[in-house]
Parts: C-alpha cells; structure tokens; sequence
C-alpha cells in the first residue's frame, strides 16, 4: 500500500450504508463492507479487509452516525496502515436533479441543494445526507465530494427528457426523466472506448446495465443522450422486482376498480412486480434460470418478457444514435447471464447482431470482453467498476477545489 493514495466511500441507502476504500489511479480496492437492515434487530457491519472477512453487531437503533463511529474507531486501530492513505472521501448521492451536472465538493450549498431535491429521491437523498453529515464530523481533516447518479444524464435534451405532460409540470415541479446509474453508463461508455482504440468522443454505443435495477443508456461521443429510467428507478426495463413501463392507465384502473392506496402502489410496483411478479417465485435472474431449466413455466415466462422488453429498448436506442459501435451488457445478470444475452440478441438480428456462442457462455464472474462473431456489430460484457468512478471524480473534484 506504500505510497498510495486512497479513497473512502460511502454508499448510504435506504436501510444500508455500503463503504469501500480505492486507489483511484489502479482501481484496487483495499477494503469493502456494509451495514444492512440498519433499524432493525438483525443489523450487521461486515467487512472485507486484507482479504479477511469480518463482522460486528449493530444495535437496533444504530443509524448512519453509529455506523460511521463504529467506522471511525476501526480506522484507529485496527485499520490504521489504512486510515493514513485516506485523502479524499466520495458520496454516493442518488438523486442531483437538475442542479447538478457534475460532481460536487461539499459545502453548505451543495447540502442544502441535496436536501431541495430530496422529494424527487424521498428514500435515498435524506440518507445520503445523514450520511455526509456523519462523515464530515467523523473526518474533518478530509475534503468531502458528492457524486450524483443523475449527473451523467444532464445532457439529454428536451425531446428526451420530457412527459408528454403539460409543461407547467416541469416549469413548475421539475417533473421530467432524470435516469439513474450514471457513474455505471459513464464507466461503460470510458471503457468502450479504450477497448475500440478510439476516442470517446467518436463513439457510440448502447450500455445495457442489467442487476437487480436495470436500465439502458445511449451514449453519444461520451455523452448520455437517452435512458431508460425516468423521474424515478420505476421506468424502463423490467427489473427483479420493479415493472419498469406501464399502461398509466392501469394505475388509475388500480386506483378506481381495485381501490390500491398510494402505498399499495408503491409496494406493488417496486416490490412485488418485475421477475418476482411474474414468475412468482423469485426476483434473481440466477435462481429463476435454474428454476427455468427444471421446466418452472413462471420463470421462463418473466425471463422471457424481461429479454424482450430490453432488446425492444436496445433497437429503439438506434434511433438517437444512428450508428452503433459497441452494445455493451453489464451488472450481475449483464456480466453472468449467457441466456439473457443469447435471448437478447437473438431479438435483434436484422440489426446484424450475432454472438460467439463460445465466447458467450465464457465470460462471466467478473471477465471482460467481445462475445460477438468477428465481422458482426460488436457486442461487449465489462464487468461496472462504479465505485472506481465515484473515486476517480471524487481525487478529480477535490484537488480542484484545493
Ligand atoms: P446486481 O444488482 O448488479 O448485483 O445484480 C444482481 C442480479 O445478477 C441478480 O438477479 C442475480 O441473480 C444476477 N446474477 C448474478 N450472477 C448470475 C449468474 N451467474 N447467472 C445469472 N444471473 C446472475
């Protein structure tokens, strides 16, 4: 570790705080861990730290602050080799809505610009913010960088990011397509373009990040220019347990003929929908293969919709970019899933798409490389590397601002 310089970051959700410490000129990660089930009775801290595996038991009223301090006094011994590499701390901060095209160093303006776009991301920001506010006690010493997951797609244009709403709901409310998994698409688009040999800016290519949420990114010279989530996570893809496009009719219907509440809706639509909600056995892409491959009717049927729906976006994503220079499949099920990318693709052959079948079965856990026939439009798996991004913008933002 000699010599290196490292950052922190934190990762606040909603009833989690995930954390890591990078060389943001290698990527290495030297330490990872997080805390679940925060304000419950099972919450955990667990860590991977020289590659030991750790864990302490948390209280059940134990919130960002405790985890932070239990943090803090791990830094002082026994992470102290590690504590004295530390330069810079980056957040993770879901939602910057339009007041933000870029990373952040924070300070009190930037706090209470996350904290005005806190009803836009009513369950991440004010976690996020609890978060920085922890850290920037915990360590007064460091300077502190907020790293936004909307930011990347501030370049869409109007025709892109706008409801076919009446425009007093955007003048007035700001309601419109933010997207999500910036620093994913960012990261693909970056890595695209070295595995092309050209520069970023004459490339185009279509980010497909598939995990547990999924969206899609059209990236144009390097620049979002179209993707699949929305205002929230809910648009776009089928996802393990969001729905992704609706009839916004159905909503209304579900409203009037089957009296939902706003929070039936809400559990309904980012909880109980998705792969979960149609095969009816499970939201991981994983167990709903091998579910499949004993004849499971409901997990052939989600994973079905969920390749159709994607390969439906991909060549709708033709349209902004015009021409294609790489497709690009990452997260969990992007960078492991062979049947998904087979099925995908398979959708899309008039665009002349075809795979290596050899290659596409290899590549997994974490491997990286072309999975399409030579001579055929490229079709890339790159394992996502967000938080080498968040560390990369977060030594970027702060030794500008020093
Ligand atoms: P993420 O949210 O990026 O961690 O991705 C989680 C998703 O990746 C889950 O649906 C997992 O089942 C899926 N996944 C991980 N490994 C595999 C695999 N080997 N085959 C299929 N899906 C996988």
């Amino acid at each position: 570790m000699s010599g290196q310089n490292l950052v922190l970051i934190f990762n606040c959700g909603s009833s989690s705080l995930k954390f890591s410490a990078i060389d943001p000129a290698s990527g290495e990660e030297h330490l990872n861990g997080q805390a679940d089930a925060l304000n419950t009775s099972s919450a955990v801290l667990k860590w991977l730290y020289c590659n030991k595996e750790g864990k302490q038991p948390l209280s059940p009223g134990d919130d960002y602050d405790s985890v932070i301090g239990a943090l803090v006094e791990r830094f002082a011994d026994p992470w102290s080799e590690l504590r004295n590499h530390l330069v810079a701390i980056g957040h993770r901060v879901v939602h910057g809505g339009e007041l933000f095209a870029d990373s952040a160093p924070i300070d009190t303006n930037v706090l209470s610009a996350i904290r005005a776009c806190c009803e836009l991301a009513p369950l991440h920001n004010p976690a996020a913010l609890q978060g920085i506010q922890a850290s920037l006690v915990a360590f007064p010493e460091l300077p502190q960088v907020a790293v936004f997951d909307t930011a990347f797609h501030q370049s869409l244009p109007d025709y892109a990011y706008l409801y076919a709403l009446p425009f007093r709901f955007y003048r007035d409310h700001h309601l419109r397509r933010y997207g999500m998994h910036g620093s994913s698409h960012r990261y693909i688009g970056e890595r695209s373009a070295e595995l092309l040999k050209k520069p970023i800016n004459n490339i185009n290519v279509i980010s497909a990040h598939l995990g547990n949420g999924a969206s899609l990114c059209a990236i144009k010279g390097g620049q979002s220019v179209d993707t699949s989530m929305g205002l929230t996570p809910l648009e776009g893809l089928v996802m393990g347990s969001r729905c992704g496009d609706l009839d916004p009719g159905l909503l209304l219907h579900l409203g009037e003929a089957l009296d939902y509440s706003l929070a039936e809706l809400e559990q309904l639509l980012n909880r109980n929908s998705g792969l979960l909600g149609i095969s009816e056995l499970s939201n991981d892409c994983r167990e709903l293969e091998e579910a499949m491959a004993k004849g499971h009717a409901g997990a052939s049927l989600a994973l079905k919709i969920f390749c159709y729906r994607l390969a439906k976006y991909i060549a709708a994503y033709t349209v902004p970019l015009t021409r294609v220079d790489s497709l690009v499949f990452t997260g969990g099920i992007g960078e492991n899933s062979a049947w998904v990318r087979r099925e995908t693709t398979g959708w899309l052959s008039q665009f002349g798409y075809q795979l290596d079948e050899e290659c596409n079965e290899k590549i997994r856990f974490d491997a990286e490389g072309r999975i399409s026939k030579v001579g055929t439009p490229d079709i890339f798996v790159i394992p996502t590397r967000e938080e080498w991004v968040i560390a990369r913008d977060t030594i970027r933002i702060a030794s500008r601002a020093s």
